[in-house]
């Protein structure tokens, strides 16, 4: 049996009369751009979130530097991020103008580890930037009660985190500005590419909304902007989804509980962790290699084998070749974690639509390579 990693058109054909009509309302309305299906999304996605403001934007990377833009983050600023992250966290800190220093994960969440933020800031630094990895929040709290202390304006990186809860707190209720993606891997996936800004402050909604398309609030005036606006296509897709969200992150967590229970007694690596009292929506469920070295000859078996396992996210920020330093980006301290992280993650399929058999097929191939390995 072949196990696939997404379930993009399971998915699609589960809800299709719901997207359907969507779809067709905004053909049939002739407004694609900037059209009310788009503004009707924006408000269902910020009610979602408990917050007053959603714009949409062109993808999530976007999101994260239009909202470092309106937060007036941009040159000889330094914003705290992590280096084991999807690319575009650093990428976006780049776009703006600003400059990424990177501290340590915590080794259990992989999220960034509060504990290792205050040493790196300096008198530039403006902004700290959290990613909810994997679908877990970081630990905001303690994130809010530094930006607090120093000053600093948070920015969170959600693309994989809709949904999720902390211990006391939403997401959003503790920063200046969410930033999602919805390039159909994510949670909450359109027809393409796709993201949003969620906001309490009037003026971020504002600025982003103006940016977003081409400077421009009032017909036909214009100051510098950009264009990344959300399709009203994608924005009917997402409406229909956005009914849905909670019902499937809660399909992920049972699926996440499976794999858990099935690879409990497997040594070779270590499970997700869950902070107590956090609601993790698994965007991705990763395991970590005790042994660095048994991650590709697991990998590659089970991919020999029909499961379509990936990395997330094999080769970190700081370690990318590619990475466009600038002149000031830099590492703060060492980040081992994060290292230890890139070189022993495996993740393992993870949709709403995965079926028990499927589940339990992944884990028989997982253990059946401990035995053979003799790691089990
Ligand atoms: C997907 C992702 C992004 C970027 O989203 P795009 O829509 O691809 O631009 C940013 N940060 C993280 C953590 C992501 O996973």
């Amino acid at each position: 049996m072949n196990v696939p990693f997404y379930g993009h058109v399971r998915q699609y054909h589960n809800i299709q009369d719901e997207i359907d009509p969507n779809i067709q309302e905004v053909l049939e309305s002739g407004q694609y751009v900037m059209g009310p299906m788009l503004k009707r999304f924006e408000r269902e996605f910020a009610a979602y979130h408990g917050m007053q403001y959603a714009v949409g934007v062109g993808n999530g990377t976007d999101a994260l530097w239009l909202a470092f833009q309106a937060l007036g983050i941009g040159p000889g600023d330094e914003c705290i991020t992590t280096t084991n992250t999807f690319f575009a966290t650093a990428e976006a800190i780049w776009i703006a103008g600003a400059t990424a220093v990177f501290v340590d994960s915590d080794p259990r969440t992989n999220c960034i580890d509060p504990s290792k933020i205050e040493a790196a800031i300096t008198p530039k630094t403006k902004a700290l930037v959290p990613v909810h990895l994997y679908g877990q929040c970081a630990d905001m709290k303690a994130i809010r009660k530094i930006a607090d202390r120093h000053n600093l304006l948070v920015i969170e990186d959600d693309a994989q985190g809709i949904g999720a809860r902390g211990d006391g707190f939403r997401i959003g209720e503790l920063s200046d500005a969410v930033c999602t993606s919805f390039i159909i891997q994510k949670n909450l996936g359109c027809f393409g590419d796709g993201g949003a800004v969620v906001t309490n402050h009037e003026k971020v909604d504002r600025i982003v909304r103006k940016l977003r398309n081409h400077g421009s609030d009032k017909r036909s005036c214009h100051s510098a902007g950009y264009n990344s606006r959300l399709d009203d296509i994608h924005a009917a897709v997402l409406s229909a989804k956005l009914k849905h969200i909670d019902e499937w992150n809660a399909l992920r967590r049972k699926w996440a509980a499976r794999y858990s229970a099935g690879l409990r007694d497997a040594g070779s690596f270590t499970l997700p962790y869950e902070t107590p009292g956090y609601y993790h929506v698994y965007h991705l469920y990763v395991i970590e290699m005790k042994n660095a070295e048994h991650r590709d000859p697991l990998l590659n078996f089970l991919n020999e084998n029909g499961i379509d396992a990936k990395c997330h996210y094999p080769i970190a920020i700081h370690q990318q070749e590619g990475y466009p330093w600038g002149k000031d980006a830099r590492i703060a301290g060492n980040v081992p974690n994060s290292e230890r992280n890139a070189a022993s993650c495996i993740s393992l399929p993870m949709f709403p639509e995965l079926t028990e058999d499927e589940v339990d097929q992944v884990i028989a191939k997982v253990l059946e390579w401990n035995r053979n390995a003799g790691v089990a």
